[in-house]
């Protein structure tokens, strides 16, 4: 039995779960890499809006700026010159939250589960988030048809907005850690390190609830999400405004990135039991990455084309469109691939044969046994995690259309290169300590990773 240490600032009963999904204690490094994120990436927004703003969206003049200590004080002088009040977006933005939690505490849903915990517990959500997807976008446009606001209200006071939504991502961190201390919601799905820093940013409780408003699934799904579509709405108006035209670019990052939201919604069932929901705890990671990373940093793109306009051919334009499409279509084709077979326990037809499947057997921390399926065939059998290069393709398909000018539209790709890599190597150890000797089975029977041949 081993006894896992707490963090430094709250004594707390001895928390013991030697099991999957509880990781050992982190390296000096991954702490100091923790600590480092959670206090540089409050102000990293400041760096894609000088680029755009200040730089003419090159990031080789942005980095020059950020060389020494002048560049970077006139970076924070222009910010602070752009933002004439931060009562307004604070103010804004408190509406959108109250908003998107009245519609995630009223709206109907189906009943939806999690996958089981390694303490054993099921959760239960109910499954709304379509509904106050469309239900949000009226509201917008009608909103913006009937002149209670304009169209590129959220484009306009996008400084502001960003300091809100930051600061509330903060805020959201700190209360998720004190309630895992003081008032957990599953208690002995609680993960500690030992460093709190690794405490603050990994999170401690895995899905912490207040009554039964699930912060996680609220914070990434409603807040996060919901978020990418409406700014890239307001950009697009935006350049509206500034242009009089929409490029067929902007219109191409809205078609695919909608699509990818809309998808996740749709199929919010399934989001119930990926890594986020099921696997990840809750700290700065989630609740400050949906809060302010996804708004801004998923859609520079749009936040891109609304200054800088890009006119594509229109061969240029659809070729990119249907490659989007083709990553969107294999993405969920893998996705639906292993859910089906789950849920069939195996009966089921895959590429027009039974699909190839071990049965794993992993044990919770209260000492039961269970069994869960691992598909080996369809996508599942080219790679292990064959639906990231899906998902990798979708978000070339996403940058693509902003040309080649400037690297700064790439930032989305390269980011979800490096998080589904280092997501593929996180999973990998967390199912081997699950699963044991059944995982080695799996990998001698499906020996890639991610690309066939290389790795
Ligand atoms: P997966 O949906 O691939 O889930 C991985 C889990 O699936 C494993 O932990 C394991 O969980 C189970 N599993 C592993 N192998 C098999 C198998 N052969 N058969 C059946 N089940 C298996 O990972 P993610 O949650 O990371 O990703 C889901 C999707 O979301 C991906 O397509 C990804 O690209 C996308 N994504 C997008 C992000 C974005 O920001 N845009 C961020 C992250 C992901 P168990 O313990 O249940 O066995």
């Amino acid at each position: 039995m081993t006894v896992l240490r707490t963090t430094k600032l709250f004594r707390v009963s001895p928390h013991i779960n030697p099991l999957w999904g509880r990781s050992s204690t982190p390296a000096i490094f991954e702490i100091a890499f923790c600590a480092i994120l959670v206090l540089l990436c409050p102000a990293s927004f400041l760096i894609p809006w000088s680029t755009l703003e200040l730089c003419d969206g090159s990031v080789g003049k942005v980095l020059v700026r950020l060389g020494d200590m002048d560049g970077v004080y006139s970076i924070f002088k222009s910010a602070q010159a752009s933002l004439p009040s931060v009562i307004d977006p604070m103010k804004l933005y408190g509406i959108w939250v109250i908003f998107q939690a009245t519609l995630f505490i009223v709206l109907p849903g189906a009943t939806g589960y999690g996958e089981r915990t390694p303490a054993g517990n099921r959760l239960r959500y109910k499954i709304n988030g379509l509904l106050s997807w469309f239900l949000t976008i009226g509201v917008y446009i009608l909103g913006a048809l009937s002149s209670w606001w304009d169209a590129d209200i959220v484009a306009k006071q996008w400084m502001g907005l960003m300091v809100a939504a930051s600061t509330y991502g903060i805020v959201l961190t700190v209360v998720v850690y004190v309630k895992a201390h003081v008032s957990p919601s599953h208690s002995s799905d609680r993960k500690f390190s030992g460093s709190l820093f690794h405490d603050i940013f990994a999170g401690i409780e895995l899905n912490p609830r207040i009554g039964n408003f699930d912060l996680k699934l609220f914070n990434v799904g409603r807040v996060g999400m919901t978020a990418w579509t409406i700014v890239n709405l307001s950009f697009a108006a935006s350049q509206y405004k500034h242009f009089g035209y929409v490029c067929n670019s902007m219109i191409v990052v809205n078609i695919l990135q909608s699509l990818y939201v809309l998808d996740f919604f749709y199929q919010e069932d399934w989001y119930l039991r990926t890594i986020d929901i099921a696997h990840d705890h809750f700290g700065f990671y989630l609740a400050w990455g949906s809060a302010a990373w996804i708004p801004s940093m998923y859609t520079l793109q749009a936040q891109y084309l609304a200054r800088y306009p890009v006119n594509l051919s229109q061969t240029t334009a659809l070729v990119i469109l249907l490659v989007g499409v083709f990553g969107y279509w294999m993405f969920r084709a893998s996705n639906h691939q292993r859910t089906v077979a789950r849920r069939t326990s195996g009966n089921c037809v895959i590429w027009g044969k039974k699909p190839v499947v071990i049965t794993a057997h992993y044990t919770t921390s209260t000492g039961k046994r269970h069994t869960s399926l691992l598909l080996c065939s369809g996508f599942w059998g080219i790679a292990r995690h064959f639906n990231y290069i899906a998902d990798l393709i979708l978000s070339f398909a996403m940058c693509a259309p902003c040309g080649t000018q400037n690297v700064l539209p790439y930032a989305y790709f390269v980011y979800m290169t490096v998080l589904l890599i280092h997501r593929s190597i996180r999973d990998e150890d967390r199912c081997s300590k699950k699963y044991g000797k059944d995982w080695e089975l799996y990998k001698a029977q499906v020996p890639y990773a991610l690309i066939p041949g290389i790795y």
